[in-house]
């Protein structure tokens, strides 16, 4: 099935009902939508673009960023969402790497054109109006695995790939939504505060299902007292976010002592939540959050920790519970294996390899690094971590983050979680320095809370009171931010570029 049957099925049900929101502001019924989408359905089609071919978005989060990716699968074409952050040449490696034919774009993001694209659209120009004149047409057929959103990778570790991900895949993801993470209904909304390229823009499609309200902030992204205000209005609200987006809303409502009001759920993944993290987040803003684990090879869809299992305080596992990822969801198998896929026994920490509908089809034009992720039917995530006996899985670190200093393997995000419970402490990041005596040796990256004067004796002497002295931090660095990506997670690889000059 094509994914845009979700828009069918829904504007029938509800034509006049507001489905794209800028801001408070309505710009389409789901009827509205329904016709723009069978409408660039008919562009595409007259101007010689055929099912398959690949059109890129490199726009702003916007609510026509929904009308295009809905009328380029009603054409049966397959998207490629563009961090809008990402510098324009690396946007054009992704045009040239995806052989695209056309892009979405506004102007603020791509300000120039890119080279080999037969057509580029600013959505917010009369060019996009225009191509709403073409005839409207009925859907295209699609095959289940056949592609849908080419998805690439944020790259840290060399150039970006495209995961291939079939209707198939993002159809079993947005039912799972329902299942593990939250039903939703059609007088929900969600709101778009993260980029639309990435895990935000994929929750579009059970809010969809739901003939829920999509909801695009008018500054286009995260200011958290634009999204407290859009909450009241525009609720029952839900949103996902990295973790330092959590931090900045919480922050916001302990500052304003307003809890959140309208907002349903808060999705958190994509990098590490500690623990002393959603604790606060939950003594400030309620019970309002669902974690999920997953990566553009499984979109959204590995392991979650429900909002039951985060309120069940009374649980005597709670405290290792919360620092998990939660258990599998319910389209997948995951497992921690060895390096030869054996099954690793409980508690042990391993490859996280997960198994089901949601996993990707392969990479885009790179037969060997498929043959690397998918191996014996199984996806290799890259991703450390361990099951326990209930069956909640814990991530130590991606393998490439593990240090190893004089012979023992440290998590870097066991340190951390244990940094971050001390006195004045807001962030932290660990990494390991290449040392001539022990290999590696453990440095700490802290970010002080504003005014606090902090030692690296207390630090010391707090790690020593909680976890094996081989793993506390040989080293502190003192600093004002920590280098990030453009979804928020820390740019480790930079902080051992530092240490290495
Ligand atoms: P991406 O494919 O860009 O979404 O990145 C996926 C990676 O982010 C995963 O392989 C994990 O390393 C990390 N990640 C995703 N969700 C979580 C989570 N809930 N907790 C910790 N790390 C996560």
């Amino acid at each position: 099935m094509n994914l845009a049957q979700l828009l069918v099925r829904a504007a029938h049900l509800n034509p006049d009902r507001p489905a794209l929101f800028h801001g408070t502001t309505p710009t389409a019924s789901h009827g509205d939508w329904l016709a723009r989408a069978a409408r660039l359905a008919g562009a595409f089609h007259a101007a010689g673009l055929v099912p398959g071919d690949r059109v890129v978005l490199f726009l702003r989060n916007h609510p026509r960023y929904l009308e295009a990716l809905l009328g380029a699968w009603w054409a049966g074409l397959v998207v490629v969402p563009v961090n809008a952050k990402l510098h324009p040449r690396e946007a054009q490696w992704i045009v040239n790497d995806a052989q695209a034919r056309w892009a979405f774009v506004t102007a603020d993001v791509a300000p120039a054109p890119f080279d080999g694209l037969e057509r580029q659209i600013d959505i917010e120009t009369a060019d996009y109006d225009a191509l709403l004149q073409a005839p409207a047409e009925p859907v295209t057929d699609r095959a289940p695995d056949d592609v849908a959103w080419l998805f690439y990778t944020s790259g840290t570790t060399g150039r970006p790939k495209g995961v291939m991900l079939s209707h198939r895949n993002l159809l079993t993801m947005g039912l799972t939504y329902f299942v593990d993470v939250d039903p939703v209904e059609a007088r929900d909304a969600i709101v778009y505060a993260a980029p639309m390229s990435h895990g935000a823009g994929i929750y579009a499609i059970p809010h969809l299902m739901a003939g829920a309200r999509h909801v695009v902030p008018a500054s286009g992204g995260v200011d958290p007292a634009e999204l407290f205000a859009l909450a009241k209005v525009a609720g029952p609200l839900s949103m996902f976010a990295a973790p330092t987006i959590i931090k900045r809303l919480v922050d916001h409502a302990e500052a304003t002592g307003e809890p959140g009001e309208g907002f349903k759920t808060i999705v958190y993944g994509g990098a590490p939540m500690y623990a002393a993290d959603i604790e606060r987040a939950l003594r400030v803003m309620g019970p309002r959050f669902v974690q999920i684990y997953g990566q553009g090879e499984t979109p959204m869809v590995g392991t979650a920790l429900s909002r039951a299992h985060l309120a069940d305080t009374a649980h005597p596992r709670h405290a290792q519970r919360i620092a998990s990822v939660g258990v599998a969801q319910t389209p997948v198998q995951v497992r921690v294996a060895g390096p030869h896929g054996q099954d690793l026994p409980t508690g042990e920490v391993g490859e996280v390899l997960v198994r089901g509908d949601t996993v990707m089809q392969g990479y885009w034009r790179n037969p060997q690094a498929t043959a690397a992720a998918l191996r014996g039917g199984w996806l290799w995530t890259g991703d450390m971590g361990a099951l326990d006996a209930d069956g909640f899985l814990t991530l130590k670190d991606r393998s490439k983050d593990l240090i190893i200093s004089g012979g023992s393997n440290i998590y870097p995000r066991e340190v951390e979680e244990v940094l971050l419970t001390a006195p004045g402490v807001a962030e932290v990041a660990v990494v390991g320095a290449p040392d001539p005596e022990w290999g590696e040796v453990v440095v700490a990256f802290v970010v002080p809370q504003p005014g606090a004067a902090l030692q690296a004796d207390a630090l010391d002497a707090h790690c020593l009171a909680q976890i094996a002295r081989f793993k506390r931090p040989k080293r502190y660095a003192f600093v004002d931010t920590l280098p990030k990506n453009n979804y928020g997670k820390v740019l480790k690889t930079e902080l051992r570029a530092r240490l290495a000059a």
